[in-house]
Formats: C-alpha cells, sequence, structure tokens
C-alpha cells in the first residue's frame, strides 16, 4: 500500500495506472476509520483493479464553530485498517497541499436543495465537499467513486455536479452501516459518553417506527414525520432536534405524498455530538 503526500505523488500513481488500462476507484474518507469506511474500500476493491482511498480532514467543509480542530486523527490505526481490505494507494494530503496559498476556486452547488437538511445549518458545508471532492476525482482519475448512505444529501450532491460539470465517474452509494444497537457507525459518535451512546441509538428506532408505518400502507408525509419526531422527543438525552424530513431522492424535492423513493432524513444533537440518519423509502418498489 503507497502512502500519497502530494499532488504530484497521486498524480503520477494515477497516470501510471492509467496507461496500464486500470480502472480506478476512488474512496474518499476524514479518517479515524470504522467498519462504514471499510464496507466502502471492500466495495471498491470488488469493483475496480486499482483502488485509491484518501485520508483527509478537509477544512473548507466545517463552518467557524464545528468541530474541525477536535475532529479525530490517527493515522497510523488507519494506515493498518486499510492494509486489511488491500487498498493499493492512501492519499493523505497535507491542508496546504490541497489548498496552497492564494487558493481561491471553489464548486459550489446551487438551487435550494444544498439548503436543505443539514445545509440549513451548515451553509458552506457542502461547497467544501464539492470542491474537495471534484478536486480528489480529478487527481485520482478515478472511475468509480464510494460514498455512503449514511451522508445521503452527500450523495446528492455529488451526482448533481458530477453530472452537470460532464465529469466521466460513476457514483456508487453504499448502504449504512450501523453498530449493533442500530446507531449508525461514525466517527464522531466517539465523541459521546457510553451512556449517550447506548440512547442514541433511539435515531433508528425513531427511522424505523416511520419506515414501520409506512410499510403499513401509510403515505402522508406529514403524518410520517410525527411518528418519527414523537420517538425521538420522547428521549430526554436528545437534546435538539435539526430536522425530522420527507424529500424525494436524489432531487430532494418537498413532498406531501410519499411516493417512489424518498429519503426521510433526521438530525439531532445527543448531549453536544449532532448526529445524522437516514432511511430510503420505496427503494426497489
Ligand atoms: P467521513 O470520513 O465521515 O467523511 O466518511 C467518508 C465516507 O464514508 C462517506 O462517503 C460516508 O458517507 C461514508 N460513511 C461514513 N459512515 C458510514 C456508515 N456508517 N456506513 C456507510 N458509509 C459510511
Amino acid at each position: 500500500m503507497k502512502i500519497l503526500r502530494t499532488v504530484k505523488e497521486i498524480q503520477e500513481f494515477a497516470l501510471n495506472a492509467k496507461k496500464a488500462g486500470r480502472t480506478i476507484g476512488l474512496v474518499p474518507t476524514m479518517g479515524a476509520l470504522h467498519e462504514g469506511h471499510l464496507t466502502l474500500m471492500r466495495t471498491a476493491r470488488a469493483k475496480c483493479d486499482v483502488v485509491i482511498a484518501s485520508v483527509f480532514v478537509n477544512p473548507t467543509q466545517f463552518g467557524p464553530n464545528e468541530d474541525y480542530e477536535k475532529y479525530p486523527r490517527r493515522f497510523a490505526e488507519d494506515e493498518k485498517k486499510m492494509e486489511t481490505v488491500g487498498i493499493d494507494a492512501v492519499f493523505h494530503p497535507e491542508p496546504s497541499e490541497m489548498y496552497p496559498e492564494r487558493y481561491c476556486t471553489y464548486v459550489t452547488v446551487e438551487g435550494d436543495f444544498t439548503h436543505k437538511l443539514c445545509g440549513a445549518t451548515r451553509p458552506i458545508h457542502f461547497r467544501g465537499v464539492a470542491t474537495v471532492v471534484t478536486k480528489l476525482i480529478n487527481l485520482a482519475r478515478a472511475d468509480e467513486a464510494f460514498f455512503g448512505q449514511k451522508d445521503a444529501q452527500q450523495v446528492c450532491v455529488v451526482r448533481r455536479f458530477v453530472e452537470d460539470l460532464n465529469i466521466n465517474c460513476h457514483i456508487n452509494m453504499v448502504p449504512i452501516v450501523r453498530e449493533p444497537s442500530g446507531l449508525a457507525r461514525s466517527s464522531r459518535n466517539e465523541y459521546m459518553s457510553p451512556e449517550e451512546r447506548a440512547r442514541a441509538a433511539v435515531l433508528y428506532e425513531s427511522l424505523k417506527l416511520g419506515k414501520a408505518a409506512y410499510d403499513k400502507g401509510e403515505r402522508d408525509a406529514e403524518i410520517l414525520k410525527k411518528i418519527v419526531r414523537g420517538r425521538l422527543e420522547a428521549e430526554p438525552f436528545v437534546k435538539q432536534i435539526d430536522y425530522v424530513e420527507i424529500l424525494t431522492f436524489p432531487y430532494l424535492d418537498d413532498i406531501k405524498t410519499v411516493e417512489g423513493e424518498c429519503l426521510m432524513a433526521i438530525a439531532c444533537y445527543v448531549g453536544k455530538t449532532r448526529l445524522i440518519d437516514n432511511v430510503i423509502l420505496g427503494q426497489g418498489e
């Protein structure tokens, strides 16, 4: 497994793979790797000749009062985990390598769907994501890139700009990997105390209640949202609910009645930790 730290190194690596006629899969991450990340990497491993993972805590996707400084960084441990998957190369640049002095170019996905869900409280987040993912796809010459359903809005945004900018890379969405309690795996779960972490299972429980009502035939979005919100509000460890939403997937249009594929998504604080989770309704129906 090669460790690439500079733009020049990843460009050379990708060019050589391309010259040899190999397909390249990219798995962007911010590190502090868990089973969710490793599942993306295994999916990429099964589909592509060459797999490049990136480990980069991207400063441009964090707001001024968010957890950029506090975000866990432990590259030595991450390296060992990636060795077990058989990744070919890891791109692990310094922020100054990605954003050198005089850097001033950003990819902004317009329209109101970047202001919905997480975009409502994280106004610059998706600009940072779109910018770094564009750079990573370019650098890695990726034919395929792999993202988790855990961040479903991110998948919608990435698919949007890849199509709009005619970027020749297929965007794969990998299902959410959960802890035994049902809590979606996340690098941020470690911010919680053991008790908070146990209570955080309420996110998935609330979504399952909504899904059960949907499965029984309920199609009124307001009623389904009320069911989910009701369960979250009943949990004293849930300190603030940012949103409980049902929107079409992948365009994130508002709806009154659930039809076709729809994203049922929530964001809330358990203690001081902001958590997100979602379920896609009508998948494969
Ligand atoms: P992050 O390091 O949090 O930026 O995540 C990197 C990638 O891993 C993103 O595409 C995430 O959606 C994905 N991911 C994170 N957690 C999970 C999970 N529990 N299940 C599936 N994918 C995940």
